[in-house]
């Protein structure tokens, strides 16, 4: 169990093109609080698992390479960037390889533990907005402000074809929320909130509705 955050933490889960990079990206700027997205860190140590050429498959070499890795969080302007071994691998993090392959490198437990002891440090100095898939339910379960936005299946996948990317969101879902280390869930106290026909203003509205009936309203 961790120990609570010294900042104030608004988790947002969710499965893959729900919507909910947009909304944490556009919820942090206007609380005025830090945007960390997570997925891009497991995306990153994808990246890197590929460039070593490392199987995908090899959960102990991905492991070593994990705990050999020099990870530097670091935060450009208001958002989360990670380096590994000096580069920013943030160009590559959309390639197809790395959409076909991250579901698996992010269910190694020990990848998953390295990770979230950087993710825990963004809130030592920060408050934040993190996006992820057990940010509610692992990294920060003691805060009190859980969402968990969903879209249906077909919304989900039409959206990401409007991006031009090769995603099968599906299948990541199914990989992300059958893993054994840390499984996309609904946290119990998490608060749903279904995007399907919902723009990006109308989320993030809703969401600063309700954190405000919470007594938050914006950086301290
Ligand atoms: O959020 P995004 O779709 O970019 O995440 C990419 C992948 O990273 C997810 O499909 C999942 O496998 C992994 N991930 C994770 N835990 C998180 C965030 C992302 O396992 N907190």
């Amino acid at each position: 169990m961790s120990a609570p955050a010294a900042h104030r933490v608004i988790a947002i889960d969710g499965p893959a093109a729900s919507g909910k990079s947009s909304v944490a990206r556009e919820l942090a700027q206007r609380l005025g609080f830090v945007y960390v997205n997570s997925g891009a860190m497991y995306r990153a140590m994808t990246w890197h698992v590929l460039e070593r050429g490392v199987a995908t498959d090899d959960s102990d070499a991905i492991e070593q390479l994990a705990e050999r890795a020099v990870i530097d969080c670091q935060l450009r302007g208001h958002h989360s960037l990670m380096l590994i071994d000096g580069i920013n691998p943030e160009p590559f993090l959309r390639e197809d390889r790395v959409n076909d392959n991250v579901s698996r490198v992010s269910s190694v437990p020990r990848l998953r533990e390295i990770l979230v002891d950087h993710l825990r440090r963004y809130a030592s100095e920060n408050d934040l907005v993190m996006e992820g898939r057990d940010i509610g339910s692992v990294v920060f379960p003691e805060t009190p402000y859980k969402f968990y936005i969903d879209a249906s299946p077909d919304i989900r996948a039409s959206r990401r074809a409007a991006q031009g990317q090769h995603d099968r969101i599906a299948a990541r879902d199914q990989a992300d929320s059958s893993r054994r280390a840390s499984p996309l869930i609904i946290a119990e106290d998490a608060q749903v909130i279904d995007s399907s026909h919902l723009t990006i203003d109308g989320v993030v509205g809703e969401i600063i509705g309700r954190l405000k009936l919470k007594g938050l309203t914006s950086a301290s």
